[in-house]
């Protein structure tokens, strides 16, 4: 298994400075599981403050932009995000690639500009329903794999894919373990044709309504290497639930 179990939490559109009290909480309970690498995403306006606030957990963006800089009216680079404090991103979450119709090519320029500024990167993958039930969703997320991952030789070690079922999404809904251990290893079989020995070291995050109750069976799943949480990242309490069954 690549690396320690890694659980980030993935504020999305939520968080004022309010809520950096969570941010205080998580970071202070982070230190009773030193075996666990824990990171929050929270929205961009808070990651200077977060950074702040926390010693111990990572803070990270949600997206960046391919560029460094430039005339991108409402955008926030990967030089920006690690000025501000953040120590990782993730990138072609589904909400982008659905609502900012970014592409695979996209998230890979985007992989490739968080790696370049000395960025952590989460890549975010995952099929629709109506891909799974037609049985085309390894296929789907294979080739997403392919074509949204960094183009390096070698898998970076600050990399890492995040296995998203877009049905599973703030749903309830999560996939069967089998079906959630066949997706990991599938997504393993292409690291390791895109990278080699080096992909092995990618760590897999399982995410889509992982909560308190389902964590411990999923973060189980062999090649499930931590979990990447919407909802229950909001309070502390559900959150630290997870990491504590990591
Ligand atoms: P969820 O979101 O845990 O609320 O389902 C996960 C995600 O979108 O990263």
């Amino acid at each position: 298994m690549a690396g320690l179990p890694y659980i980030v939490g993935n504020w999305k559109m939520n968080g004022t400075r309010a809520m950096l009290n969570e941010v205080r909480a998580i970071d202070r309970a982070a230190g009773r599981f030193p075996r666990i690498q824990v990171g929050v995403a929270p929205p961009a306006t808070l990651i200077y403050r977060a950074r702040e606030a926390a010693e111990i957990i990572g803070v990270g963006g949600q997206d960046c932009h391919t560029r460094d800089n430039g005339a991108f009216t409402g955008d926030i680079s990967a030089p920006m995000l690690k000025d501000a404090g953040a120590d990782f991103t993730i990138v072609g979450h589904s909400e982008r690639r659905t609502y900012h119709k970014e592409s695979d090519a996209d998230v890979q320029a985007k992989a490739q500009a968080a790696l370049g500024a000395g960025l952590g990167v989460i890549v975010c993958v995952g099929e629709t329903e109506a891909q799974r039930d037609a049985g085309t969703a390894e296929a789907v997320v294979g080739a997403q794999v392919a074509a949204s991952c960094p183009a390096l030789e070698e898998a970076p070690e600050k990399f890492t894919v995040a296995y998203e079922p877009i049905w599973a999404i703030g749903t309830g809904r999560v996939p069967s373990l089998g079906d959630v251990e066949a997706m990991h290893r599938a997504i393993r079989a292409t690291l390791v044709d895109l990278y080699g020995e080096s992909g092995q070291g990618v760590r897999i995050l399982y995410g889509g309504s992982v909560n308190a109750e389902n964590a411990s069976d999923l973060l189980s799943v062999p090649e499930v290497g931590g979990a990447l949480v919407g909802g229950a990242s909001l309070s502390a309490e559900s959150f630290l639930a997870i990491v504590g069954a990591a």
